[in-house]
């Protein structure tokens, strides 16, 4: 199984897809996946330079502790993240980033990472909008909106073509971060958007006409839009691979971690020959990491191997916190945030982050 999907890019940059894509080479025009020209970058600024050097000292005096201590190791290492990372302000993406996060594999992490990379991204001054495309609704809880059978959702969008804008809602605890909820409905969409027109292109469309939407109404540009994606490869995560030009796949680094890997990537594949030549796989996250083992670091050594610098060198360790959370409504941002988890997950969003401005993406 060859699984360097870096090695696997077909050569479609500048090709127009005739699907209303645009191609990288339209001149004097940096445009969106969805065909939508970026606005300027608004100001996120980088830290500056005091900020730097007041960071470097205060991380200076955490003391530092040697391995026969792995409490005091871990205590240190959190100060010293603290440090660097609280407080800091991410650089915007130059256009608005579409992230699917998938894998067809039941409880991974998707809809954990999905929120706290949004959740991350958002308290670091992004805009930040989660699209919920999961029946079960997790995303939703987790993140603190409304999602009982009555309320416009993701549903109505795809299946009866209802505005994205009318779905939209504000996440309470985080200024920045919105999401459009999924209902108890949607476990009918899969059968439902069977015989419509289009029917992988529905939240694409639907995506594009909101960011319209956004800029005629004066709104901010959303800086990502993440896809929480069900454990199946359905007509729900076609639609998410249709949307999205990255995709972004939490492995659980447990025995069985790269089963079922190979589907989805030559699911990818697919879609990118058919539906969506921009679609590539940007970023692997290895979740749910237990130090104390050596099946982890065997895991995540074999997944660094094949996928090398896609791969974020934050791993996100198996902590209660993050799981607790969601049962309150929360993200382990808010809910624990100097928690190893609310760390762990800030250093990905920050590398997350820093590869849109140096370019790499996954390219
Ligand atoms: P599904 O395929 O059902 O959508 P998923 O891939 O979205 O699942 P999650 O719901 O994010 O997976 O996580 C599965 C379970 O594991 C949840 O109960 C979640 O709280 C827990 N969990 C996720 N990440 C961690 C972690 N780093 N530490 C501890 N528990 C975690
Ligand atoms: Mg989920």
């Amino acid at each position: 199984m060859s699984l360097d999907v870096r090695t696997r890019r077909p050569a479609v940059r500048g090709l127009a897809s005739g699907l209303g894509w645009p191609s990288d080479s339209s001149p004097g025009r940096d445009t969106s996946p969805l065909g939508w020209p970026a606005e300027a970058a608004p100001t996120v600024s980088r830290e500056t330079e005091a900020d730097e050097e007041a960071r470097r000292q205060l991380a200076s005096v955490v003391p530092q502790a040697d391995d026969s201590t792995p409490l005091a190791q871990e205590l240190a290492e959190n100060a010293r993240r603290r440090i660097d990372l609280h407080g800091r302000r991410f650089p915007a993406p130059t256009r608005t980033r579409v992230i699917t996060v998938a894998n067809q594999k039941g409880g991974v992490g998707k809809t954990t990472s999905t929120v706290n990379l949004a959740a991350a991204l958002a308290q670091a001054g992004l805009t930040v909008l989660v699209l919920d495309n999961d029946p079960q609704g997790n995303a939703s809880t987790a993140l603190g909106i409304d999602h009982h059978a009555d309320i416009p959702s993701i549903y109505d969008v795809l299946v009866d073509g209802v505005a994205m804008a009318e779905a939209v809602q504000e996440c309470p605890d985080i200024p920045g971060l919105l999401c459009v909820p999924a209902t108890i409905d949607l476990a009918g969409a899969e059968i439902e958007l069977v015989p419509m027109v289009a029917r992988e292109m529905r939240l694409r469309s639907a995506l594009s006409a909101y960011l319209k939407h956004r800029t005629a109404s004066g709104e901010p540009r959303l800086d990502y839009v993440l896809v929480d994606c069900p454990p199946s490869l359905g007509l729900l995560t076609v639609n998410a691979f249709v949307v999205a030009e990255e995709v972004l796949i939490p492995i659980q680094c447990e025995y069985y971690a790269l089963e079922g890997l190979s589907q989805l990537l030559k699911n990818i594949e697919l879609i990118k020959a058919h539906l969506n030549p921009q679609l590539h796989v940007s970023t692997i996250l290895l979740t749910m990491f237990d130090a104390r083992t050596r099946l982890a670091a065997q895991v995540a050594d074999e997944v660094r191997t094949h996928f090398s610098e896609i791969v974020i060198r934050s791993t996100i360790p198996r902590s209660v916190r993050i799981s607790e959370a969601p049962s309150h409504g929360q993200t382990v941002m808010t809910y624990d945030p100097v928690s190893s988890g609310a760390l762990s997950y800030l250093a990905a969003a920050r590398e997350l982050a820093d590869r849109s401005v140096s370019g790499e993406e996954g390219r």
